[in-house]
């Protein structure tokens, strides 16, 4: 394997000087050295080829005993010395204090035509940051982030982005359901890659601590290294600094918020300072469109991380960010503005992107209303999210009565739909038409438009299971099915057109698939 190694974060960042692994809290360091874990009887089940490509590898690269071995920890990759990072977090809305990769190990950063990327083994083993756990992730975790990382990526999401995924051979102990009956699990390694896996947390931690040296580095090195556009970083710089965060924050939720995506744990310590989606943990997509909806069990008593409320927790998030950078910017008024702005462009940017998945090109002073009514229409019994927005692409504008029938496969209870349900739909469809007026498309081009926001594949909750019951059975093919049918999300490909279809009923109430928990 010939990378093109640099290692400019363990280079220009300070690093813990204790060597030794062993759980603590670490002071005045950005990141400690360690050893990822020996195992058994490694097997690489899958490998990403666009990120093959963007790392310089070729195919014949991904094959070779060395790739196997070090995307399990198994060989150090060389040029490289392995690294835990330091970080804290806001847990749920409570201080958790320090965290770190718990079950991380960065390895170095390959420069390849002019992007530099972080590579990274997710359940490699222990690190100082693993608190009272082991360092290690199961397959069935690590397939879903395998395959959601990548499938956001097609999705147009700003996102994290994974090389590979393979099995460590050992086995892992796990309470799913903590409930206590804890069951052994195939272990895996999932090799996360980004250009960088900074957090909010990262400059939280130093902040909590009145460690502002350290804080002030970070913040620089962040600057040069991923906003350099910016300019040298000063207290005007670091200010804009935040106001591209908090851009790119509210820009990547606003997409989550498009493709029916929920995080699930947008704690700070998953809250990338690049504005990707990262920390693919119990995350889920919408089925039934439900502003309340949260896949996690672990937050099912108060929800929030719930669909509906992930654009409010982005800002509660930058609020914790900004008073990390405070000590550094010394003014509250510009940090203010910046959080201000956040709500004037969410209501702006939502509004946008309301409009490009209805097909809007043009603004109309009561599109808000129209909107708003369709998310009232799409609550009143469940209805399927994808299914709806892809085949309303099919509305011809003057044919309103057709709207029902066109939409009527998302339904999930067809009985439940009431006369009173479908005269508010059929008003729906009614204003939906005196709306298409203003505009100058055609039914057809509409249609296309339509078709590249709204997508017709996602990697809907019982899919991602699916291919985890066949792997547990040691039968890997799903996962490369899967794969290559989310590369294309917007595509027809009507081949696949068996994974165009509302959630199985089995699936409704089943572990994994609508209920998921933190145990991964
Ligand atoms: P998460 O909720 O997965 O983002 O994790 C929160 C914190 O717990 C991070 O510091 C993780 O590194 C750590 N953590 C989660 N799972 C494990 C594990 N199996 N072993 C060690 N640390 C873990
Ligand atoms: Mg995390």
């Amino acid at each position: 394997m010939n990378l093109n190694i640099k290692n400019s974060f363990t280079n220009e960042l300070p690093a813990d000087p204790i060597l030794d692994n062993t759980r603590r809290q670490v002071y005045k360091s950005c990141f400690s050295f360690v050893t990822p874990k020996q195992t058994t009887n490694r097997e690489l089940l899958h490998v990403s080829p666009e990120m093959l490509e963007n790392l310089g590898l070729s195919e014949e690269d991904s094959k070779s005993k060395s790739f196997l071995k070090v995307v399990t920890g198994n060989q150090v990759l060389e040029g490289t010395k392995p690294y835990a990072m330091n970080y804290a977090g806001h847990q749920f809305g409570s201080w958790a204090g320090q965290l770190g990769d718990g079950r991380a190990i960065n390895l170095g950063e390959v420069d390849h035509n002019t992007k530099l990327w972080t590579l990274q083994l997710k359940g490699a083993g222990e690190t100082p940051y693993s608190r009272s756990a082991d360092g290690l992730a199961v397959l069935r975790s690590s397939i879903r982030e395998y395959l959601c990382s990548e499938a956001m990526h097609h999705l147009g999401v700003p996102t994290t982005r994974a090389l590979s995924l393979a099995l460590t051979g050992d086995q892992v102990l796990r309470d799913v359901m903590y409930d206590g009956n804890p069951a052994y699990e195939k272990g895996a390694v999932v090799t996360r890659v980004s250009p960088s896996f900074l957090r909010f947390g990262s400059y939280e931690l130093f902040a909590a601590r009145q460690d502002i040296d350290t804080l002030k580095t970070l913040v620089n090195f962040t600057i040069n290294r991923h906003f350099s556009y910016l300019g040298k970083p000063n207290k005007e710089v670091y200010i804009q600094f935040f106001a591209e965060v908090s851009q790119r924050t509210l820009d990547m939720i606003i997409h989550w918020q498009r493709v029916g995506f929920v995080h699930g744990v947008m704690n700070t310590d998953n809250m990338s300072i690049l504005g990707l989606t990262i920390d693919y943990g119990p995350y889920g997509w919408l089925e039934g469109f439900d502003f309340g909806w949260t896949p996690n069990t672990t937050d099912s008593k108060h929800k929030r991380y719930r669909y509906g409320n992930q654009p409010n927790i982005g800002l509660w998030n930058l609020y914790q960010l900004a008073n990390a950078l405070y000590p550094l910017i010394e003014e509250a008024e510009p940090i203010e503005t910046i959080l201000n702005q956040y709500k004037t462009d969410f209501d702006h940017k939502s509004l946008q992107m309301m409009r490009s998945k209805l097909g809007l090109q043009n603004s109309n002073e009561n599109d808000k209303m129209l909107i708003q009514d369709l998310e009232d229409a799409l609550q009143l019994t469940e209805t399927d999210m994808t299914i709806f927005f892809r085949n309303l692409a099919d509305f011809k504008k003057d044919q309103p009565l057709k709207g029902l029938k066109i939409i009527e496969e998302a339904f999930y209870v067809p009985s439940e739909l009431t006369e009173p349900i479908i005269k508010k739909w059929n008003t729906w469809f009614h204003q939906y038409v005196k709306r298409l007026q203003d505009e100058s498309v055609t039914d057809d081009q509409r249609n296309a438009k339509m078709n590249k926001v709204n997508p017709k594949y996602v990697l809907r909750n019982y899919m991602a299971q699916l291919a985890i019951d066949d792997a547990d059975k040691g039968d890997y093919g799903l996962i490369g099915e899967l794969f290559q049918l989310l590369k294309q999300p917007y595509e027809e490909q009507p081949e696949l057109q068996k994974w165009y279809a509302k959630r199985p009923e089995w699936a409704r109430n089943k572990v994994g698939c609508s209920m998921l928990s933190c145990s991964s």
